[in-house]
């Protein structure tokens, strides 16, 4: 390792749809995507719209080595690749994980995601050396000294987290998991998350949406409500909870009304803002 460095950086916290406006400018409209340094070494989590950002950041940086971890293959978290100008660069490499769900993976996506009628542009067009490799939940990525453990989560069709450890430090994302239905505690989630210094979790919903008092009914969708996430957090010992996929209609104003209600003071639990640099190390 080049130096000692390990951080995370929101490009898309929106999740399912993106969201722009000025009613959502604050927080951030574009789907999920989030950019991981440990050393010299570059990860990105998914590749939701706000990945187009992301990679017109990589090119004032050319050229490099990314490492793609796929959560899972919904819209919400590859919509954004075939806007990934480096991909048309020569010079650079990019490796992405996936799992396997619902029998596809990334590569099967990809190319029908950049596809005649939908796209003009073929993955043929790409410059750089792009190359795919498949993981088991449950498989642990050494990276040199991080390592970068996976597990499924409770989602349709599934969903992998991803938990750096590095220089002592812990980083866990858990996008898209959904709290067990019948208000138990999913105690393998919290296994997964335990001690995490910071802790990057599905709260989509509140409680009264989540149940159908506000709305149709969420359970089943594959999501957490805020109040669920922060209890499994606070049952696992997370030091620091930034609560994330922000449901699309919920606007600024909201989020800070519903913050001031749920964190009651405390400064360990935040909500997700695109842009926002998170430095472990
Ligand atoms: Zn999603
Ligand atoms: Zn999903």
């Amino acid at each position: 390792m080049s130096n000692g460095g390990f951080y995370f950086r929101y490009w898309g916290v929106r999740g399912s749809i993106p969201a722009p406006g000025p009613d959502t400018a604050r927080y951030g409209g574009n789907t999920t995507c989030i950019e991981v340094q440990v050393g010299d070494q570059l990860f990105c989590v998914d590749g939701g719209t706000g990945v187009r950002m992301y990679g017109q950041d990589l090119l004032r940086r050319l050229p490099v080595q990314v490492t793609f971890l796929m959560t899972h293959l919904h819209w919400d978290h590859v919509q954004g690749f075939p806007f990934f100008t480096p991909f048309l660069v020569p010079g650079n490499e990019f490796h992405i994980y996936s799992g396997h769900h619902n029998g596809g993976n990334i590569l099967g996506v990809l190319k029908q995601l950049m596809a005649q009628p939908a796209f003009p542009i073929s993955m043929d067009a790409f410059q750089s050396e792009v190359s795919f490799d498949f993981l088991e939940p449950g498989d642990a990525l050494p990276f040199g000294d991080l390592t970068i453990r996976t597990a499924l989560l409770n989602h349709p069709g599934g969903v992998i987290g991803y938990r750096f450890e590095y220089g002592g430090k812990v980083f866990v994302h858990a996008s898209d998991w959904e709290q067990p239905a019948d208000g138990s505690l999913d105690e393998e989630f919290v296994a997964f998350i335990r001690d995490a210094d910071v802790l990057s979790v599905d709260a989509t919903y509140t409680d009264d949406e989540y149940q159908g008092k506000v709305g149709p009914m969420r359970k089943g969708w594959g999501h957490a409500t805020q109040e669920e996430a922060i209890r499994h957090a606070d049952a696992a010992g997370v030091k620091r909870t930034i609560l994330f996929h922000h449901e699309q209609s919920r606007t600024d104003a909201e989020m800070d009304a519903l913050g001031a209600k749920l964190f009651g003071g405390r400064t360990d639990l935040s909500f997700a803002v695109e842009g926002e640099r998170v430095d472990l190390l």
